[in-house]
């Protein structure tokens, strides 16, 4: 069965693969990046970052060397930029640890941070033809179906058979193009609410189309709770100064800059934000303080989190010890500073 599987993929895959840069190389780097930009973007808007990534930093050595803030502002409204501070850490770590050559053995790329048991399947397949197998949503989401496996996705339990099955599965001799293969056949024609089995390589082997269950698979265990937050962002302007400042701790948008934010328990109007302690910490010493109605609301979906953002201008006629901690800039320099995807939402509203 593997090798019918491995043939009837490969074949398939020769004629409806998308023509994407990262598939024409066998350079470990080039395919590292791709496939964490990759990882929670979509191709389309993926490639866009990937040419402009890749443009500015070409090589391990151009990553390493370039500041971090630098990098961050290449990732800049692509989300979970905790990737873009690994991508950074892990091209340090191959300049240390190996003169700058990206490592050519399993365990040494599997050691990088931010690569995971995926990410290095997938580089050391598709860079050294090694065998290992692919596992990503697009894979679990085909072997579930092809082999009709009950067990949830996200259990340890689940995790081990999906490994065993795709592992026993991976054609040895050509696992680049195997892996390239059953991962396009997800994203193209196993789609998780339209899978187009009529036209598909693998349909005659198929347990779970068989019994026309298709889309019931994967089977999850349970859906992760959605916390809700709530931002008040004061954008403080006197003259041409602006404040911002640094995210620091471990919390989403780390490293990215910001304007001054007082986040709350629950949605506050203005008169009751302007009663809390930090409110009035943030303007301490400031005599004369306008300040609009909310400038701009947003409802911001991350993965885990709802945010519930309101902006407010805010027009001093002087910066006193209240905004001490936070960096004074002009604000036609705030295009130079990395920031979240839902600050810039607020400048591009601003300045339009
Ligand atoms: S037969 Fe249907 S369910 Fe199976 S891989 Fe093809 S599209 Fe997916």
């Amino acid at each position: 069965m593997q090798s019918s599987i491995s043939d009837s993929l490969i074949e398939w895959y020769k004629t409806n693969k998308r023509d994407l840069p990262w598939r024409n190389t066998a350079d470990p780097y080039i395919i590292w990046i791709s496939e964490i930009i990759l990882q929670q973007t979509r191709v389309v808007q993926g490639l866009e970052y990937f040419n402009r990534f890749i443009t500015r930093f070409p090589d391990v050595l151009s990553l390493a060397n370039a500041e971090e803030d630098e990098v961050l502002r290449y990732w800049q409204g692509l989300g979970y930029y905790s990737r873009a501070r690994n991508l950074h850490a892990a091209a340090k770590d191959i300049q240390k640890r190996f003169n700058g050559i990206f490592p050519d053995r399993y365990e040494d790329v599997r050691s990088l941070k931010g690569i995971g048991d995926y990410t290095a399947a997938a580089i050391c397949s598709f860079a050294y033809k090694m065998p290992y197998a692919v596992l990503d949503g697009n894979v679990y989401r085909v072997l579930s179906r092809l082999l009709a496996i009950e067990t949830a996705i996200d259990t340890p339990a689940g995790k081990k058979i999906f490994y065993e099955a795709a592992a026993s599965l991976l054609d040895k001799k050509h696992p680049d193009t195997y892996n390239q293969a059953i991962m396009e056949l997800g994203a193209l024609q196993c789609t998780p609410q339209q899978p187009d089995c009529n036209k598909c390589p693998l349909i005659s082997i198929f347990l779970a189309h068989e019994k026309g269950i298709e889309k019931d698979f994967p089977h999850k265990q349970g859906k992760t709770k959605i916390k809700e937050r709530f931002f008040n962002y004061f954008y403080i302007r006197n003259k041409t100064s602006v404040w911002i400042h640094k995210r620091t701790g471990n919390d989403i948008w780390k490293n990215l800059f910001e304007l001054p934010l007082i986040e709350t328990e629950k949605p506050l109007s203005l008169t009751e934000l302007q009663q809390t302690e930090t409110y009035k910490k943030l303007f301490t010493g400031i005599n004369k303080i306008e300040i609009s109605a909310p400038a701009f609301q947003a409802k911001h979906v991350l993965s885990h989190r709802i945010i519930y953002a309101t902006f407010y201008t805010v027009n001093i006629d002087s910066p006193e010890t209240g905004l001490s901690e936070y960096l004074q800039i002009e604000d036609s320099e705030i295009d130079n500073f990395a920031v979240s995807r839902l600050t810039l939402r607020f400048l591009e509203h601003l300045y339009s």
